[in-house]
């Protein structure tokens, strides 16, 4: 049987976000039982938007969720985070309308939760559990969500870089799967998009201190941390997006150079045909170790880069 989590006590970090490059506190702390993974603007009397598909807003480089009117941006690596870790309620009070970028990966949210601990709570766990598929295609893009007793993602990247080219991540997601092979994986751009972005108002905080920036041949601000990073961060930001569906899944998804827009609109239509899916306290059927860390979760950690 599968009970429901929240943290143990609060913790907080600080950091700039990075495409407003306003400097920004978030403390996330307990929360009850179906609570779910709720944001409170702390600058604006604790307005709550809760991390759900039905508050996603524009999506372009960054998932952002909004309600009535208020903004909250770029919760991908935070929820990628919990989601993974199975932290299934928690209140992230925030002063600011974006989660802070710190070094650009999911890690340092790792570290925060290793400091808050785990707390189980008396009440079950409540899955999503996919039951038709369900596939989303724009031009050679797609994102495909399939019944499975577990939840497993594998995603494809195909930049034609000479570090990029084409990547495949797929694994098990648990929080040991999560920690080892996605965590420090970190945002990258290329070299010749900032000037575009920065004339959209975006990436006003990006530094070299929290994306990898590639230039036509090579890194900037190298090493990287895998030779891979760049397939492991996009299936990090997969994770963060599902999170959205509000419930632990149990599905296999697979991304195709997906991203954001094409994550959430997934996760919209799922949520939006509950003949898709059922609701289900049934304890998941757990083909590897108790914490997930058994090496056989990445199946195909490849790089065609090399
Ligand atoms: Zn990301």
């Amino acid at each position: 049987m599968s009970y429901q989590t929240t943290i143990q006590v609060g913790v907080e970090t600080c950091g700039v976000g990075l495409h407003t490059g306003v400097p920004c506190r978030l403390r996330l702390m307990p929360a009850p039982a179906d609570t779910g993974i709720l944001f409170r603007r702390t600058d604006l009397d604790d307005f709550q938007i809760e991390a759900h598909g039905r508050n996603v807003a524009r999506v372009s480089y960054a998932t952002s969720l909004m309600k009535q009117g208020v903004l909250l941006s770029t919760t991908e690596h935070l929820l990628a985070a919990l989601y993974s870790c199975g932290i299934d309620n928690v209140y992230l009070d925030i002063d600011a309308i974006e989660v802070p970028i710190l070094d650009g990966s999911a890690e340092p949210f790792i570290k925060l939760l290793d400091q808050a601990g785990t707390k189980r709570l008396r009440r079950k766990r409540r899955y999503l559990k996919v039951v038709k598929p369900l596939e989303v295609a724009e031009g050679d893009r797609r994102i495909g969500i399939y019944p499975a007793d577990e939840f497993r993602v594998r995603c494809f990247v195909d930049y034609p870089h000479p570090l990029v080219g084409q990547q495949e991540i797929e694994l098990l997601v648990s929080g040991g799967a999560f920690r080892s092979l996605l965590a420090r994986a970190r945002t990258f751009c290329f070299s010749r998009d900032i000037q575009p972005l920065r004339a959209m108002g975006l990436i006003r905080g990006g530094s070299l201190e929290n994306a990898i920036v590639l230039t036509d041949e090579g890194v900037m601000n190298g090493p990287l941390r895998f030779k891979d990073e760049f397939g492991r961060h996009k299936a990090l930001d997969l994770i963060g997006d599902l999170a959205l569906v509000g419930l632990p899944l149990l599905a296999r998804v697979e991304a195709y150079k997906a991203g954001h827009a094409l994550h959430t609109q997934l996760v919209s239509k799922l949520l939006a045909d509950p003949s898709l899916w059922t609701v289900t306290t049934e304890e998941p059927r757990r083909l590897s170790t108790a914490d997930g860390t058994a090496g056989s979760d990445v199946l195909t950690p490849a790089s065609a880069a090399d």
